[in-house]
């Protein structure tokens, strides 16, 4: 292929419209079978191609030499018959030896079976009155070539041949050979040159037949071995695809899933060794799912079995709490420690337990329609005093969310008060902004903070149970190490999701986003599209927002104009 045609061809196959192209690329990709049987064609149409040339070549040139020897012979015994008769001859006169000419011509057409005859006089003969005229069939004319006749000329003892284009009964031209020799005539008339032309087209013809029907041979053959492929490679592609798609299914859960184990050969042992790969990994499953269950129950029992001695504590606590003035310096500090020992034990087992029931999968969602901004409003105003102590100005800014949701008031009050709350903590004293915005599909409230921030590994583990970035930070808030378990929970529960951004030094966002009513999920892959809210802020270099004109809290406005979605 030269340049031009191979940029011809890439030329069009760009010029294929693209859908078609991509179809035609990706279920090349995709489908082995596809791929298997295309190439199974290449190939084999390449291989009868090469052996299919070389057979038709080879078989062309022996029937063009048997026929170039039959021919020669049969020539050479046209031209030996026709010197006797010459030679026999006693002619002496111009009439004569014209029929001597005549019979003797007769002789060559009947021995060498064509009609196709030349015969001239040498050229460098002395002129005679008696030597016969040149004869010439009408098919030979044009035909014998000068070259052939210098030959001949030159050793007229020999014979010589030349493959040449006779005219065909049709009109076209045939394939052929001419055979020159040399004719020694009495009488004086000197040397002749003798051409005979014998037609090949019946070689041909059958050479074109024997192409014809090796190709259509070919065809069938390559139809025959593409339909095998096929076949055969569905044969080991369907188990294969079987298999496949039974991983799928056990990759989704469930796990029940087998392939059907047929004969004793390799697809046969893969599949039961698939089937005792599945068989295992469902034991072992079962017995993790067993433990797991046997875990929460033993975290909810022992919640539940605390919480009364913990209540009586708790009362005697408060009684103590309660006269602590009465008491001397160092006993007063030991029953203020016991009070905020004994409220923190009373988190902890609140968290554990409702963390125990996420686990057990008995939450029920109590919707009613909530205003975020409002809700997140209240929460500021509870937190207004921590954080004043803290010296973080908490400000709420609201662009969309006026609008009621359908979401659990008290779980999604929850999810704001401890992202305050961790704000405020790790806040390290710093401006604190709360965003509320939504769109048509959700809702999605954000807290930056611009305090110590986290590592990404640290924020990548931040929802895990029980993590801290720093447990050997003092708690001042005093969270239980679960409140980001809960909240992403809560977050799930509703059908939506919480996202987090930190960068050390720079603070972070948590932003929670929720479908307006729950029902409506949203897949955590949409997060980016769905939620109206930016996880990364537009200020990640900035140690705190922009200066506004009020100080603290800024509550919303419920004047303002409601423009949700
Ligand atoms: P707790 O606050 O009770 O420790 P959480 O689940 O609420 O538990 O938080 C887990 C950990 O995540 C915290 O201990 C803290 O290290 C880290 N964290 C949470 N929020 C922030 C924040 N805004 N900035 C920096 N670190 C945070």
């Amino acid at each position: 292929m030269t340049a031009a045609d191979d940029s011809r061809a890439t030329g069009s196959w760009r010029g294929l419209p693209r859908r078609l192209r991509a179809t035609v690329a990706s279920t090349w990709r995709r489908s082995l079978q596809v791929r298997t049987v295309f190439i199974t064609i290449g190939l084999s149409t390449l291989a009868i191609l090469v052996i299919g040339l070389y057979i038709s070549f080879s078989v062309a040139s022996n029937l063009f030499q048997d026929q170039r020897s039959r021919v020669l012979e049969v020539s050479n015994n046209a031209t030996t018959a026709a010197q006797l008769i010459l030679d026999s001859s006693d002619a002496a006169d111009r009439g004569s030896l014209q029929l001597l000419m005549k019979a003797t011509l007769d002789t060559v057409t009947s021995i060498a079976g064509t009609n196709d005859v030349a015969i001239f006089r040498a050229p460098d003969q002395p002129a005679s009155n008696n030597a016969p005229p040149d004869r010439l069939s009408p098919d030979l004319a044009g035909v014998i070539s000068p070259a052939l006749r210098a030959q001949v000329q030159e050793h007229s003892e020999n014979q010589y041949w030349q493959s040449v284009a006779l005219g065909s009964s049709s009109g076209g031209s045939d394939p052929g050979i001419v055979v020159g020799s040399g004719l020694q005539v009495p009488a004086g008339a000197g040397r002749y040159e003798l051409y005979i032309g014998y037609n090949l087209a019946e070689a041909q013809r059958t050479l074109a037949f024997m192409q014809v029907t090796g190709t259509v041979g070919a065809i069938a053959l390559i139809a025959l071995l593409s339909a095998i492929t096929l076949v055969v490679v569905r044969g080991v592609i369907e188990p294969i695809r079987t298999t496949a798609s039974t991983s799928r299914r056990l990759a989704a859960g469930d796990l029940g899933v087998r392939i059907p184990e047929r004969g004793e050969d390799e697809l046969a042992s893969l599949a039961a060794s698939f089937n005792g790969m599945a068989d295992s990994l469902q034991a072992r499953i079962r017995e993790l799912a067993e433990l797991s269950v046997m875990q929460q129950r033993f975290v909810s029992d022992v919640s539940h079995e605390l919480r009364t001695p913990l209540t009586t504590i708790r009362l005697a606590g408060d009684v103590l709490y309660g006269q602590r003035e009465d008491f001397a310096g160092p006993t007063a500090r030991t029953v203020e420690l016991l009070h905020t020992q004994t409220e923190r034990f009373e988190r902890l087992l609140g968290d554990l337990l409702e963390i125990s029931r996420y686990d057990a999968g008995s939450v029920k969602l109590a919707t009613e329609p909530t205003n975020l901004v409002h809700l997140a409003g209240d929460v500021i105003e509870e937190m207004h005093g921590l954080a004043r102590e803290r010296g973080s100005e908490l400000r709420l800014e609201a662009p969309g969310g006026h609008l009621d949701a359908e979401v659990d008031p008290r779980r999604v009050r929850r999810i704001v008060t401890n992202l305050l709350g961790n704000a405020i903590e790790h806040g390290e004293g710093r401006p604190i902004v709360i965003a509320v915005d939504s769109n048509a599909s959700a809702i999605a409230l954000s807290v930056r903070d611009y305090g110590l921030g986290m590592t990404t590994e640290a924020a990548e583990r931040v929802f895990d149970r029980f993590w801290r970035a720093d447990p050997s930070r003092v708690r001042t808030i005093g969270g239980t190490g679960l409140g980001l378990a809960i909240s992403l929970e809560d977050a799930v529960a509703h059908g939506g999701h919480l996202d987090v951004w930190s960068h050390p030094g720079k603070g972070s966002v948590f932003r929670l986003t929720l479908p307006r009513s729950v029902g409506a999920g949203l897949e955590p892959a949409d997060a980016a599209v769905v939620s109206p809210l930016p996880l990364e802020p537009g200020d990640p270099e900035a140690a705190g927002p922009p200066p506004t004109a009020s100080v603290g809290a800024i509550l919303p406005d419920d004047d303002r104009e409601v423009h949700d979605a």
